[in-house]
């Protein structure tokens, strides 16, 4: 079947409507899905074929038959460790119909064919007795169904349906039971991930401080869970307030509840401080006694055993609804709020001479809600981008290169999302200031948050937003003037690879007719760089297996492999690199160059070259990454910060994700007096926005 499917061009910003095969969808779930960095993860299977083993082993003891189900068995992989350690029959139930599909090659490659049933349905769908899919309820219960914040995969419902329809009562379960931990802390880095903190000008008249609107003061945010590789996090990042606590355990062996709820633990800080953020993580007991742990912990709280890498459970950060002080020792309730799919923090203080009635009124004030975003900043700018804007290094660059291009009669058009620099440009003494903010999510309000903004600092009358898209600009959104200073970030909310930030070139395309004959563009142009690399351990995440505890799961190496292959998912891919260390084998490379002062070509623009490595190392890919020369010697980058030492150690702008394109085969390069060289061909076509690329090693 072919569907039509239509969507704005994040680089050209053009509506397009894409022809759609229904395969092109499970091949895109399949070429960036997590299951290769599940086999990787060694620590998981090792300990998961532990629980199993001593599950089936107590079930077997009983002198009872062991029937297991395994919910959600991708691969098969632990339908087949039951198999193996002697389970008399597994149901292995699996939703998504191309991994079903291979649980059962890969069932019958090993010889558990007779042992292992596929069922390709939703765990809720599937019938129990003489005619339906299992024969009876089983006895061992096995699944891997949780997200870095445990129940966002849906575990919860899952596990309900379970008790009630498909297991027996007292059966066992692997993992028996997970336990969810908290810390509270501070840090101004994870704090201006939800927060827009005020920004401070040097204007000609004196300084101007630009604050954030009301509404965002004591916006609750979003429920979407930030999840973040908490390792990468240094700790001069943060301050931690108290100790680790366990906020809640649930047990797999027993009827879980799905319902809202609520949890709370009382805690005295450790450390007075700001309370910001609840850092969270969780751990799963594969038994009962507790002795097969796999824990998420973080560096800083277990830090003699050794870490495993994973991407596919990580930690969590939580933003309270507002900052609060708190002192060392005083009395605090945290309180954990979940719905069926989410959680989110409350934190209170305890009142004076509280007991434990008092307490119980407490419980009326826990807002079981889930939080709502009132003031649209959350539901339009990610935490990333808060970030960005809080950053006072970037915001500087900006004012720096402003305030060489800006005159007392400038006429300035700023074309960018959620942006500071109309307001810049008005305070930098810009005569008149329009903005324009094109990217196509009018859904969520974005001239409200915009207007709320300038609002909040009195300048409503001085920034007019122009609604119309770019290729719509008329004279009289400008008051009949031409504009003599272009400005964007570049920045649209639509991006999601660093070149989709091109669009700002289209749009200045657009409004050429508007533009002056001496205008001033800024950015002036911009470079697309190129690194070749080696990750510490993201390579895991698009590398084969082969044979994972002793099974042969080669089937689903060769299905990513088709998949990444079929037709345009063999592109680069978004990462934010801070989050995942790499070493730079070659220097970096600038590739392909874009000249804003100059509308888009007709032409595509292509480079070839070659790239040497100069380090000895293991060729996973290549990083690329966008600058932005904004005025003859200030440049931003989203890409390389810094490249730290002689090991090649790189350091990556914290709010930006940088396009990585994975080679097929990897290459292990020796220092050779003679290095080898890497060549590559890019091209750029400016009629699709895409960047299409190819290595030789
Ligand atoms: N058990 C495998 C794969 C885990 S990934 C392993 O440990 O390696 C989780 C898988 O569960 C996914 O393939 C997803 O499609 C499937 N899934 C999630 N919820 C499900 C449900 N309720 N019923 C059936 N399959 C489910």
């Amino acid at each position: 079947m072919k569907t039509f499917c239509g969507r704005a061009n994040p680089t050209t910003g053009s509506m397009e409507w894409l022809e759609e095969g229904e395969d092109y969808d499970y091949h895109q779930e399949i070429a960036r899905s997590r299951y290769a960095d599940m086999l990787h993860d060694k620590d998981r299977n090792v300990k998961y074929y532990q629980g199993i083993r001593a599950a089936v082993s107590r079930v077997k003891e009983r002198g009872e038959k062991a029937i297991v189900l395994d919910i959600g068995t991708g691969t098969g992989l632990l339908s087949m460790m039951a198999a193996s350690a002697g389970a008399d029959f597994c149901y292995a139930i699996e939703v998504f119909k191309p991994m079903a599909n291979a649980a059962v090659k890969i069932v019958e490659k090993n010889g558990f064919s007779d042992k292992i049933k596929v069922i390709n349905k939703h765990s809720t769908e599937v019938t129990v007795g003489p005619d339906g899919d299992m024969q009876c309820r089983a006895n061992i219960l096995v699944t891997e169904l949780f997200d870095t914040e445990l129940i966002g995969e849906g575990a919860l419902p899952t596990y309900e349906h379970a008790h009630k329809y498909l297991v027996e009562e007292g059966c066992e379960a692997v993992p028996h039971r997970a336990t969810v931990y908290v810390q509270l802390v501070e840090s101004k880095r994870m704090w201006s991930w939800k927060k827009l903190f005020p920004v401070h000008v040097e204007a000609e008249d004196g300084e101007k401080i630009l604050v954030p609107p009301s509404e965002m003061e004591n916006c609750p945010g979003v429920p979407s869970v930030c999840d973040i590789q908490l390792n990468q996090m240094p700790l001069s990042d943060f301050t931690t307030l108290s100790d680790v606590v366990t906020m809640f355990s649930v047990d797999f062996s027993k009827p879980v509840q799905s319902a809202s709820t609520y949890y709370r633990v009382q805690l005295e800080p450790v450390k007075s401080g700001k309370a910001q953020i609840v850092l969270s993580w969780w751990d799963i007991d594969m038994d009962p006694s507790g002795m097969i742990n796999c824990t998420m912990a973080p560096y800083w709280v277990k830090p003699t055993s050794a870490l495993q890498w994973r991407d596919h459970w990580m930690q969590c950060v939580y933003f309270l609804p507002n900052e609060e002080p708190v002192l060392q020792g005083e009395k605090l309730y945290l309180t954990a709020c979940r719905d069926e799919y989410s959680v989110w923090y409350n934190l209170q203080k305890a009142r004076e001479g509280e007991n434990k009635a008092d307490e119980e009124e407490h419980k009326a004030d826990v807002r079981v809600e889930s939080p709502v975003c009132r003031c649209r900043a959350h539901l339009l700018w990610n935490r990333a981008r808060f970030g960005e804007l809080n950053d006072q290094n970037r915001t500087r660059q900006y004012i720096r290169s402003l305030r060489k291009v800006l005159k007392t009669d400038s006429v300035c058009l700023c074309i960018s999302d959620g942006s500071l620099l109309p307001v810049l440009a008005h305070y930098l003494g810009a005569k008149q200031v329009r903005c324009m903010q094109p990217s196509r999510i009018d859904l969520y309000h974005p001239h409200e948050l915009q207007q709320a903004f300038f609002k909040a600092n009195h300048l409503e009358d001085k920034i007019k937003i122009i609604e119309a898209r770019p290729e719509l600009l008329k004279p009289s959104h400008l008051a009949d003037k031409k504009i003599s200073v272009l400005v964007g970030e570049p920045f649209f909310t639509t991006s999601l690879l660093p070149w989709h930030n091109l669009y700002f070139w289209y749009a200045r395309t657009a409004v050429s007719t508007h533009l002056a004959s001496n205008v001033t563009v800024l950015p002036q142009s911009a470079s697309l760089h190129m690194m070749i690399v080696e990750f510490q351990d993201l390579w895991r995440i698009r590398s084969p297996c082969g044979i994972c505890e002793g099974f042969d799961v080669q089937t689903m190496d060769d299905m990513i492999k088709d998949s990444l292959n079929f037709r345009e998912s063999k592109e680069a891919e978004p990462h934010p690199l801070w989050e995942y260390p790499c070493k730079s084998l070659s220097d970096p490379q600038e590739v392909l160059t874009f000249d804003f002062t100059k509308t888009v070509p007709q032409h595509c623009l292509s480079t070839e070259g070659s790239v040497k490595l100069l380090r000895k190392g293991k060729s996973h890919g290549a990083v690329l990454w966008m600058e932005y020369h904004l005025a003859a010697d200030v440049s931003v980058s989203t890409g390389l910060m810094q490249m730290s030492n002689e090991k090649g150690n790189c350091e990556w702008n914290p709010h930006c994700k940088q396009a990585v394109y994975f080679f097929s085969s990897v290459i292990e390069s020796e220092i050779l007096s003679d290095p080898t060289a890497v060549t590559y061909a890019i091209n750029f076509d400016t009629k699709t926005g895409e960047v299409a690329m190819d290595f030789k090693l």
